[in-house]
């Protein structure tokens, strides 16, 4: 009996050495330690051997089941070890293989205008300041010389979230918010980009547009700085030959007031399509700060005056880069937005 025990032993230690997947050893394992397997076979017959015989071989038999069981342990953990090595082989990195290139992001058509913006004026001696786009009536309408009633407002319809506080229909507001921190503090000279909201929505006007404004205040400022400084500004933005031409224009909060016009950049100045033939583009609006508005933001407009202008971003995008339709801008087509760099 002792001899067959021996014999078992050998032979599950082959096969579990040779096992080469794990299926192969838990057929091997059912095979031996199972219910019908045949080392259970073998402790069955116990009962066939002499009394004094029975305990010598059962206690090898059991001390055999727990070798074999460990046995059958450390194989697992061998072939499971083994497998994952595998699936690591497959994976490793190729790395004769060509790098995949990382596309990169650029600046949006409108962000480069808006630099561009800045860029000139800064170089004028401008700051760039900015405000909240979730304004109060007083610092979008009322400082800015909009009374309630005023029906200048009807031409910036807004949105509203109570009330007392919209969506800012212009950047004119930074304006107040500007010269009152400053106050009276000179020379004030900023220039606030931003975001601006109107219920507008057609090829040319969208619900969130782009306005840059700019506002100097200082002792002698007259109507002539305002258009050597936008004369400068057309010809940094739109080539050394630019005219400008200003038309008179109403703005509750300058006076008096003008309507900017560049000369046509795509005809330059004979009359075409874009300009409906007269030779002009409509560019900004600007004017002298209104006396009230200085007064409202805390300066004495008889010993200061200053100009204030306000241009549409799209706008000049869409005139220096020939775009017709302003949805492009906001529609995400990379296809569109990939061609300015
Ligand atoms: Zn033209």
């Amino acid at each position: 009996m002792l001899q067959k025990l021996k014999e078992l032993e050998n032979e599950a230690r082959l096969k579990v050495k040779n096992a080469e997947s794990l299926e192969a050893l838990k057929e091997i394992k059912i095979h031996i330690l199972g219910k019908k397997g045949e080392l259970t076979t073998l402790l069955r017959s116990l009962a066939a051997l002499d009394p004094e015989e029975r305990p010598k071989v059962g206690s090898a038999a059991n001390a055999l089941r727990l070798e074999l069981e460990k046995l059958f342990i450390s194989k697992e953990q061998v072939l499971l070890d083994q497998s994952r090595g595998d699936k690591w082989s497959i994976e490793q990195i190729d790395i004769t293989l060509p790098g995949r290139q990382a596309s990169l992001g650029q600046k949006h058509p409108l962000t480069l205008i808006t630099d561009e913006i800045k860029e000139i004026f800064i170089g004028l001696g401008f700051q760039v300041a900015h405000g909240p786009e979730i304004e109060s009536d007083y610092y979008n309408y009322e400082a800015l010389n909009f009374p309630a009633d005023h029906p200048a407002r009807d031409m910036q319809d807004s949105f509203y979230i109570t009330p007392q506080y919209l969506l800012r229909t212009h950047t004119s507001p930074v304006q107040i918010r500007v010269m009152e921190k400053l106050a009276p503090a000179l020379p004030v000279r900023i220039i606030a980009p931003g975001k601006v909201f109107r219920r507008d929505d057609d090829a040319t006007h969208s619900p969130m547009f782009h306005q840059v404004e700019g506002l100097a205040v200082d002792r002698d400022i007259t109507f002539a700085d305002l258009k050597g400084t936008l004369l400068l500004f057309a010809r940094e933005m739109f080539g050394p030959e630019q005219k400008i031409r200003l038309r008179p224009s109403f703005f509750p909060f300058t006076e008096p007031s003008a309507e900017v016009d560049i000369s046509c950049i795509i005809c330059e100045g004979e009359g075409c399509r874009v300009c409906s033939d007269t030779g002009w583009l409509e560019i900004l609006g600007a004017g002298m700060v209104h006396p009230r508005v200085l007064e409202i933001a805390g300066y004495d407009p008889k010993q200061v005056t200053g100009f204030a202008f306000g241009m549409g971003v799209e706008r000049i995008a869409m005139l220096k880069y020939g775009i017709a339709d302003l949805r492009l801008f906001f529609t995400n087509d990379l296809r569109f937005l990939k061609q300015f760099v």
